[in-house]
């Protein structure tokens, strides 16, 4: 027998028995139905909201949304007749795999590199997606940082059934030219080769096209490159490269950017993201809105633990700027710190991570932008930024079934979004009456077929 042959044996037995697996879970259980009463149901691509909507999930998926729908016999019904049901949230910007802190690192992040291990930031990062999820987040994109792929990991883990998230994107390893966003010291970097696992460096196209498939070979779902984090940045020809190879795997790229002149290149490179609002003009937010470039601002809001008035002023200036040029704008965060100070000013209770993503909204309330606008850029604005938008976000037929629920109507107070009183994930319930109910969501082994490393 040769290797040929062998290979072609060995991939009809593994697609008999995917086959037969599948036949087994047909045959054994047919999906159960749900059936949600929602009091209002919220469509953010329209910002309009149906009263009295019934909504019929057939297992991880929505099979039927109408006000006059019947209900089949034996469904489970949810009554949020009393509460507004919309998608899911999105966090266009995060790091799920890093924590760095005051203490022992004074906030230097190459010292938490250095000092956390990958499987530690994997174990945070899992802690994080609970609480995301919690918060109603059901798609994040993840853009690096996360030690030897703690993200794409994260991604398999929820995908399997070992435990709940949201949805995660992961870039793999942040694609960069020499020293990513790092200085290290010659010794460490020549001898220890310290840059490597947080930046890949590629500085000529050779390297650049390896870089991204490497990263797509581990299972990123998105590219992301340091535009200008060195005074060596890309060119828009490198940029362009990126992107076609990228495309290749079914990858858009997202360009961290951090000086006005990086931003150029990235837009005249079409790429399909930029991260990071600061460096942005008003000219560079006319031509985004143009060619549809979206923006993960990553606006931080002015709070007693984090930011200054100053760079608030800034931000908000920015973030209205971008806005009223219709630039596609995302809802994202960059959150990849901790401090003591991050308490809940009225009981003293540690805010959550979802506390901490969710307070992103005072910014893009001081930037007067309307609640429909807001909740566009945190719903819709993020599965097409994702990329997930064919199948994953709005409520519709044949879409997986992740919605949230809220009192009050976001429409027009959007900080009802601070307080998610129901979760629903691929169908199943992760929260009701504003309390966790995870026990269903962690399972002993996988149960779906892995995918992320083995299939696309
Ligand atoms: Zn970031």
């Amino acid at each position: 027998m040769n290797k040929r042959s062998g290979m072609c044996c060995f991939l009809s037995a593994v697609s008999l028995v995917v086959c037969l697996a599948g036949a087994a879970a047909a045959q054994s259980q047919s999906p159960s139905i749900t059936a949600i009463k929602a009091g209002r149901l919220i469509d953010p691509e329209s910002g309009t909201a149906a009263t009295n909507q019934v909504i019929l999930i057939e297992g991880e998926k929505i099979k039927a949304v109408g006000a006059n729908l019947a209900i089949p016999a034996g469904a489970t019904v949810l009554d949020l007749s009393k509460l507004t049901v919309l998608p899911g949230l999105v966090d266009a910007h995060t790091h799920m795999a890093i924590t760095y802190k005051e203490q022992p690192e004074n906030n230097y992040y190459y010292l938490t590199y250095v000092m956390d291990s990958t499987a530690l930031r994997a174990i945070q990062a899992a802690s994080n997606g609970i609480q995301l999820l919690n918060a109603g987040f059901t798609v994040i994109r993840d853009v690096g940082n996360n030690g030897l792929y703690a993200d794409v990991a994260l991604r398999q883990a929820i995908e399997q059934g070992w435990l709940p998230g949201p949805t995660v994107i992961p870039s793999g390893i942040i694609i960069g030219g020499t020293g990513g966003q790092f200085w290290p010291t010659p010794e460490m970097y020549k001898q220890h080769n310290i840059v490597y696992p947080e930046y890949l460096d590629a500085n000529t196209p050779e390297e650049i096209i390896r870089a991204v498939r490497e990263n797509m070979l581990f299972g990123a779902r998105t590219i992301k490159l340091c535009i200008d984090c060195k005074p060596w940045g890309y060119s828009v020809d490198e940029i362009k490269l990126a992107i076609s190879e990228a495309a290749k795997g079914g990858c858009k790229v997202d360009g961290h950017v951090q000086t006005p002149e990086g931003a150029q290149r990235a837009i005249d490179a079409g790429i399909y993201i930029i991260s990071h609002g600061n460096a942005l003009t008003p000219e560079h937010h006319r031509q985004m809105g143009a060619k549809g470039i979206f923006l993960a601002g990553t606006d931080t809001p002015f709070t007693k633990y984090r930011g200054n008035e100053n760079a608030f002023k800034q931000t908000v200036a920015k973030l209205r700027d971008a806005w009223e040029k219709k630039v596609p704008l995302t809802f994202s965060t960059d959150l990849d710190y901790w401090n003591e100070r991050m308490k809940d000013e009225k009981n003293g209770e540690w805010l959550s991570r979802g506390d901490l993503t969710i307070a992103f909204l005072d910014t893009w309330k001081a930037a007067g932008i309307p609640p429909a606008d807001i909740l566009r850029a945190i719903t819709v604005n993020g599965y097409k930024a994702a990329d997930v938008i064919k199948e994953r976000g709005p409520i519709k037929p044949g879409f997986f079934a992740d919605l949230i629920a809220v009192s009050g109507d976001p429409l027009t107070d959007i900080d009802a979004l601070r307080n998610v009183q129901f979760v629903m994930k691929n169908g199943m319930v992760f929260k009701k009456d504003g309390a966790m109910m995870p026990e269903k969501s962690f399972h002993p082994g996988p149960v779906r077929i892995p995918s992320g490393r083995y299939t696309r």
